[in-house]
């Protein structure tokens, strides 16, 4: 049942990104958990843009790293504005060109979530965003623009820390980085005091979530088609991240799963037909190369995004969070990412890594060549892919070059 489907991707004659999210929900069709788990991807926008018109606070924001957790713990939604990219089409790339004068080859990420930001203007919905200054310079052009039509902006400073940066220098980001997060307090409740015990109990959620979802991945490895790749793409990079705005409902849902994987019986053959994978780069929105990776074989079962470090319980929750973020895979530099990499390839006994990336995204290029130079030193085969935060059907040289990448593999 949860073998690769030998079906052509072309010939499932999809168009957009909410189409593939329907189509896995009928691939999964042997999973209530899974499809509750898309069903929850699929709301994350409209619900949450619903609750907040019915009252229920809410903000626009990268909707991963330090935000969640302050965010619910302030009893804010936070809305991951990446996720609008699978509303946009080839008409917002234009509006985006027509409306703010962006040069043709700026990437479409900020292009199609500029738009979707500009077609929102005035219509009742989430006016405020969280923007940060660590992410890219695209986007710190569109803090501003947003600013100037009428969004209600703040942004946080940088966060980096150097690969060298420890003692004294890192106690300082600490400091630094919690009286910017109760900067945020401030600019959401008017009050610089965070509820500690409101945060504490955040923290210990997002703890616990980040070890069943480990779980999740520990399974994945004895069921390795039983998921699919956009399913635990969307699972992992989106869910584990802000819970799709319903964090009950996404832990449920996540419980659920566990049972299920636990209750399936392991098919050796599975096992060995499986090609492991490690995505490295990017998940946008050109979902249809998710679909190309399970169809020809492979399975992708590690990610740049696998839970790495917990939350310190042991000291005050804004310190805990400070210390995380410089602890972590997002403190800035490449290498941090690697390490998670390499840990996954490890893990898994990995055959190959994808590295992939926007077309027009300097940001992310540079640590993707440092990490497939890496793994090339290693021995390991990798796909350096760049394809584009997709706004209509997938792109044929990506889909070719992945096909021809896990069966090279599976050769
Ligand atoms: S594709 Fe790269 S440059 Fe463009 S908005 Fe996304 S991160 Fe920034």
């Amino acid at each position: 049942m949860a073998l690769p489907l030998k079906v052509d991707l072309e010939a499932l004659d999809i168009n957009s990104q909410s189409e593939y999210v329907t189509y896995s929900k009928q691939v999964h069709d042997y999973s209530p958990a899974i499809k509750k788990l898309l069903d929850l991807s699929e709301d994350y926008v409209p619900g949450s843009e619903r609750a907040f018109k019915a009252g229920r606070p809410a903000v626009w924001c990268q909707g991963g790293n330090y935000q969640p957790p302050l965010l619910y713990a302030l009893g804010v939604t936070p809305v991951a504005y990446s996720e609008m990219g699978r509303y946009s089409s080839k008409e917002d790339m234009l509006l985006a060109e027509d409306v703010y004068q962006f040069p043709v080859e700026t990437c479409s990420m900020l292009k199609c979530t500029v738009a979707q930001w500009h077609k929102r203007l005035n219509t009742g919905t989430i006016n405020r965003i969280l923007g940060s200054s660590s992410s890219c310079e695209p986007f710190n052009l569109s803090w501003e623009l947003m600013r100037l039509r009428g969004y209600d902006v703040f942004v946080n400073e940088v966060i980096y820390r150097g690969p060298s940066v420890e003692g004294e220098r890192l106690e300082q980001l600490v400091d630094f980085t919690v009286e910017q997060l109760r900067d945020v307090a401030e600019w959401l409740t008017g009050s610089r005091d965070v509820d500690e015990t409101k945060l504490s109990f955040e923290i210990a959620r997002k703890n616990r979530l980040l070890r069943k979802v480990k779980k999740v991945l520990d399974l994945r490895i004895l069921h390795p088609f039983y998921m699919k790749s956009l399913a635990i793409i969307l699972t992992l990079n989106v869910g584990l991240n802000n819970y799709f705005g319903r964090p009950d409902d996404y832990e449920a849902a996540i419980d659920e799963l566990i049972v299920e994987l636990e209750n399936t019986p392991i098919d050796e053959k599975e096992i060995q037909k499986a090609i492991p994978l490690v995505w490295a780069g990017g998940t946008g929105q050109e979902f249809g190369v998710y679909e190309a990776i399970d169809l020809a074989g492979g399975a992708l079962l590690g990610l740049r995004s696998a839970p790495f470090k917990d939350y310190r319980e042991d000291i005050p929750p804004l310190e805990a969070i400070a210390r995380w973020v410089y602890d972590n895979s997002i403190a800035g530099a490449g290498v941090y990412a690697r390490h998670v990499l390499d840990a996954e390839v490890t893990r898994l006994k990995a055959r190959g890594v994808i590295l992939y990336g926007y077309i027009g995204c300097s940001f992310a290029s540079i640590d993707r060549e440092m990490w497939r130079r890496f793994f090339h030193e290693k021995g390991l085969p990798c796909v350096n892919l760049e394809g584009s935060f997709q706004t209509g059907a997938p792109t044929g040289q990506v889909l070719t070059r992945i096909k021809a990448f896990v069966e090279m593999l599976a050769a």
